[in-house]
């Protein structure tokens, strides 16, 4: 059976459901790169120049470890997932990035996302994709199809069950029960609840943010995270806010903290990478609003390759703290 090797990071948290059940329809077996660790993180560094953002070297040394497990790696390049709103340009070059700094990598498909091209460019392009596997178009059409099914039920579950996408993964996978719990409570629980906003792949790679879910959660507070609102939530903050998007994953950044800023959270983290400059625009949209709004606290924290977990836990000890000092004083007024 055909091995298909998928890296764990950049677009993994958003597509792994969809380019699983492709690759499987067809007949092969998918292998995923395990968590980030800190050699990985050193050996994707080693092969880029210094100032290459955390994600794309993090990408790098998942890819290094995929090297020997599989006969392909999955890295798509993808331009744009919706008309007229464009990918940061690190996504686009990445294929041809990863065949240069990385010679031993195995062959690469390197399927080209963009829907300005149209409907036609797109269909060709994943049946050049599935021409890896089968020469039958019907095949592949019905493993796209499966694909996108996948895709829909990954997203509908995590905003219905306030999932994040390692919960929904595991999900999928059948690893957990099939009866989702609800990841966080802020119905019935007097805690405490902060929004996380970001990348996926900053907000769920343990490694790199230092396990900041987990930390906020083994000190009481309920997270909510972009993926757990409906695209209509995301859509018509971002609206509010910016008017028209132009980055791909604006709604992830910008949607989701207009959002939590005027909804359910007592506090928003932004989390970005040092050197990111769609992020730094990003996120101080973000900034400006919570300073117009003054309705709930905004913090936001830079990850680079060197960050030190007790200074982040440092920052984040001082916001908690003054949202629990705000909360006092609305109790007793
Ligand atoms: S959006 Fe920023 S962090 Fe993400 S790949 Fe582009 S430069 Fe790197």
């Amino acid at each position: 059976m055909i091995k298909v090797g998928i890296p764990r990071a950049l677009l993994y948290y958003q597509y792994f459901p969809m380019w699983k059940t492709f690759f499987e329809e067809l007949g092969a077996e998918v292998v995923v790169s395990p968590p980030t660790t800190q050699a990985m993180l050193a050996s994707g560094s080693s092969r880029v120049v210094a100032d290459t953002c955390l994600p794309v070297k993090v990408f790098l040394g998942h890819v290094l470890s995929l090297v020997g497990e599989c006969d392909y790696i999955f890295i798509p390049a993808i331009r744009s997932v919706r008309r007229k709103i464009y990918n940061c340009s690190k996504f686009l070059g990445l294929p041809d990035m990863t065949k240069a700094v990385i010679p031993e990598s195995p062959p690469i498909l390197d399927i080209d996302i963009d829907v300005n091209k149209g409907k036609r460019r797109l269909y060709q392009a994943i049946y050049q994709l599935g021409r890896h596997f089968t020469r039958n178009p019907f095949k592949v059409r019905q493993a796209a199809i499966a694909a996108w099914q996948a895709h829909l039920d990954y997203k509908q579950m995590m905003s219905s069950h306030s999932l994040t996408p390692p919960q929904a993964i595991e999900r999928m996978s059948g690893i957990l029960g099939a009866e989702p719990e609800k990841h966080c409570s802020h119905s019935a629980s007097a805690r405490s609840t902060i929004a996380i906003i970001g990348h996926p792949y900053l907000i769920y790679d343990e490694h790199i943010n230092h396990r900041l879910i987990h930390w906020l959660e083994q000190a009481g507070y309920n997270v909510l995270t972009p993926e757990m609102l409906t695209a209509d939530e995301l859509e018509s903050a971002l609206v509010r806010l910016v008017g028209r998007a132009y980055w791909t994953y604006e709604d992830e950044v910008v949607g989701a903290g207009g959002h939590y800023l005027e909804n359910k959270a007592d506090g928003v983290i932004g989390v970005m990478t040092f050197g990111c400059g769609p992020d730094s625009l990003m996120m101080d949209m973000v900034r400006r609003q919570a300073a117009r709004l003054r309705s709930t606290p905004f913090m936001s924290l830079t990850l680079e390759e060197h960050t030190a977990e007790g200074g982040l836990i440092t920052r984040l000890e001082a916001f908690l703290d003054m949202i629990a000092r705000r909360k006092r004083r609305e109790v007793c007024v």
